[in-house]
């Protein structure tokens, strides 16, 4: 078959182990998953039941411009409703602004380590990445200016980082967006919005406004607890938004998610709990570094980045046999660190424990 050079060695995502296949390898009864960044406190109430309740005809395509979840949506942000792009999660998104801008006669700026889907849709589409380390765990915006040229298509921002946990600041985000040259679309991964409370952290979406060449990427899949159903939505300039509509597959989103997702924009005080308890849980975890002595560096998000002693994939394959799944920071170019989802009190507890458990064994004398 002749297929595109550009898969050469490519290879699919490597999702964190199904809580299935963990029980089934490992004998266990209870798993915990902290591996994903989904909430554990589940979906806002509207959502739920509108879940249950949903009398779903099944033989009908669904609205394929999600039109009541898009002006419900556009009102809430207080944006127009040709300034939503919907996806099939903000995964999607990625696919489809990658599609619509990157070519063999690109390049495109990412930082690392940070969302693997820039890296991947960029070599599906055979442009040149010019990925930027992270300076001191935050963007390094300066050299990611450096990196623009005339043949820069996109430049991905992601706030809160994932998998640092790290916001970029209003100020420096802005000082940046200014000397980023217009014909560079800047996006703007904010999957973590819901969570961050840093002082210096504004809403991205207002940046708009300002600057028609930035795009911002949301999803309810974190924080708004509905990730099985795959719905996530950029927010841009309406000259942006129109030409990416094209790209997108005809019916991306699906009745059930359309609906779940309107339900669930009406959920602030869920959102406004999910985010206290979220903070008492990353503390939780600062809590155990200090007393260890290990590096945990502030996330804005709902995990965090805590430092291991040994590889990181050896400690994530002992939590693993322990019935909890974490990421292994050895994947997501983070080595010498595990990147955990913050759960509920008594999940971040047991999982502590048996971190503890798994330091002491994995290294003598300790
Ligand atoms: C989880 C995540 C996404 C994708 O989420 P969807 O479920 O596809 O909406 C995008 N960006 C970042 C940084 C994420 O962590």
């Amino acid at each position: 078959m002749r297929w595109n050079a550009r898969l050469e060695g490519m290879r699919a995502y490597e999702p964190g182990k199904t809580i299935a296949e963990v029980k089934r390898e490992y004998g266990l009864d209870r798993i915990v998953k902290l591996a994903s960044n989904e909430n554990p406190f589940g979906c806002p109430p509207a959502a739920s039941r509108y879940l249950k309740e949903m009398d779903l005809e099944t033989a009908l395509y669904p609205d394929g411009y999600s039109t009541a979840l898009r002006s419900a949506l556009a009102e809430k942000l207080g944006v127009s409703a040709r300034q939503l792009l919907f996806g099939s999660g903000s995964d999607e998104i990625i696919v489809i602004l990658a599609r619509a801008l990157l070519s063999q006669d690109d390049n495109t700026v990412a930082p690392w380590p940070s969302f693997p889907q820039y890296r991947h849709n960029a070599r599906i589409e055979g442009a040149e990445l010019r990925e930027i380390p992270l300076k001191d765990n935050r963007h390094d915006l300066d050299s990611m200016l450096r990196a623009i040229d005339e043949n820069t298509s996109i430049v991905w921002l992601c706030s809160p980082n994932n998998p640092t946990g790290g916001i970029i600041p209003d100020d420096e985000l802005r000082a940046f967006i200014s000397r980023v040259p217009e014909h560079v679309l800047v996006v703007v991964d904010n999957a973590y919005h819901e969570y961050a409370s840093a002082v210096d952290y504004r809403d991205p979406v207002d940046l708009i406004d300002d600057f028609p060449n930035v795009i911002v990427l949301r999803t309810f899949s974190k924080a708004y607890g509905l990730a099985a159903l795959r719905v996530g939505y950029a927010v841009g300039a309406e000259a942006v938004i129109s030409k990416l509509e094209p790209v997108r597959s005809p019916f991306n989103t699906t009745v059930a998610g359309q609906g779940a997702a309107l339900a669930a924009l009406g959920g602030d005080e869920f959102i406004r709990e999910c985010r206290e308890k979220n903070e008492r849980g990353k503390e939780q975890y600062v809590n155990f570094a200090r007393k260890h002595g290990l590096d945990c560096p502030r996330s804005e998000a709902n995990f965090v980045l805590m430092e291991i002693r040994g590889t990181a994939d050896h400690v994530a394959a002992e939590l693993l046999k322990r019935g909890f799944i974490v990421r292994s920071g050895d994947k997501l170019g983070t080595p010498g660190y595990i990147r955990i989802t913050v759960g509920t009190e008594e999940d971040n507890e047991a999982l502590l424990g048996a971190l503890a458990e798994v330091l002491a064994h994995s290294v003598p004398g300790a």
